[in-house]
């Protein structure tokens, strides 16, 4: 039977244990040739193990490849996976063409996805760990400052938690600089919101290994990392990941148009530190690489940031009660994937579209 728009509200699930079994049983469906990798760290928030699983269709030594990831921002992954369920459900495999591979890559972060977290198992974003851990790192100015007033705030007695400490910097900065302070990225406070880690996490090394066996001898190969949180309810922003200037980028133009695709560096998507995109330059003299990231807009900004604070502050308190934890996980779930059935149905509409142009241009090679 087609799959239509509406089947997608069945691809999401209600954990992350369901969701990689849906997962699962989709990729087996499609005869997928399917690589599990077990994350160390423990098990997740119902005892299920914490996997990377890596569904792969078409030829395995094609020209081409569409890399599909989700959960790089672990929460993230309840609508990124229903997303990678609904290709395998809607025979994504039927329609690309012959010489080309697409590989779903689901739970980059599962430990984030398990416990309704953005960040991994250390507290880390793993979408600021792409960076070399040879030298020490420098922080922002942005974030420098924001410590500054913190202390300030602190010490004099005006804000007792990360909480107020933001939303008084929220007021006394403004939203633009209080997205920069809270979201480029950070490497010296590792209890703090977009943490980007001391050294290569588990998903950064997973992940990389998973590039150094998929990408060589590859002519052409499109990355789309999905996100949710950031722009207007259910509307698509299309992130180019990649360098502009390298080879992909006109090929990016021609595929989903130029004006649509939104270089980081202005005021809805900074240019963040260490983004897993950056994975793939050491392989750009020898493949053209097309990097997007399809975000889909939930609630304001405002509103996804101060969660984040919220949820970060009372993750590490010590007397976090069970409905609080409750309540927090509510809130982020309303951030990063509203239970709204007009929102699921418009953001698959909205991916597969960016699907078919990405076949598409495939075919046209
Ligand atoms: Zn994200």
């Amino acid at each position: 039977m087609a799959f239509c728009p509406e089947d997608i509200l069945s691809c999401y699930s209600a954990s992350y244990a369901e969701a990689r079994r849906t997962f699962l049983r989709a990729a087996e469906a499609q005869d997928a040739a399917v690589t599990s990798h077990l994350n160390p760290c423990g098990q997740g928030v119902s005892g299920e193990d914490l996997c990377m699983d890596i569904a792969t269709v078409g030829s395995a030594d094609a020209d081409s490849a569409l890399i599909v990831s989700s959960a790089t921002h672990g929460i993230e992954g309840y609508a990124g996976s229903a997303l990678q369920t609904g290709l395998l459900r809607d025979d994504i495999a039927k329609s690309l063409p012959d010489n080309s591979a697409c590989h779903l890559v689901h739970a980059v972060n599962p430990f984030g996805f398990s416990h309704c977290r953005r960040v991994n198992e250390d507290n880390v974003d793993v979408n600021r760990n792409f960076v070399g851990f040879s030298h020490p790192l420098a922080d922002s100015d942005d974030f420098l400052r924001f410590c500054a007033f913190a202390a300030r705030e602190r010490k004099e007695g005006r804000a007792a938690d990360d909480t107020e400490v933001t939303a008084r910097y929220l007021a006394a900065e403004g939203e633009q600089r209080y997205q920069r302070a809270l979201t480029l990225g950070q490497y010296s406070n590792p209890t703090a919101i977009h943490f980007g880690g001391r050294e290569p996490t588990w998903s950064n090394r997973i992940w990389r290994g998973f590039l150094d066996h998929a990408l060589p001898g590859r002519a052409l190969t499109i990355h789309m990392d999905i996100h949710t949180g950031l722009g207007r309810f259910g509307q698509e922003t299309l992130i180019y990941t990649r360098d502009p200037g390298a080879r992909g980028y006109e090929l990016a133009c021609q595929c989903y148009g130029g004006d649509e695709l939104l270089i980081p560096g202005g005021a809805l998507t900074p240019d963040v530190s260490g983004p897993i995109p950056s994975s793939f330059a050491r392989f750009e003299d020898d493949t053209v690489v097309i990097g997007v990231a399809p975000e889909f807009g939930t609630v304001p900004l405002n509103q996804m940031l101060t969660t984040l604070v919220e949820e970060n502050t009372l993750w590490h308190s010590e007397c976090r009660g069970e409905s609080e934890r409750k309540a927090s996980v509510e809130r982020m779930m309303h951030c990063f994937c509203p239970d709204d059935a007009g929102w699921r149905i418009g953001v698959w509409r909205r991916f597969r579209r960016r699907i078919d142009q990405t076949i598409k241009l495939l075919n046209n090679l």
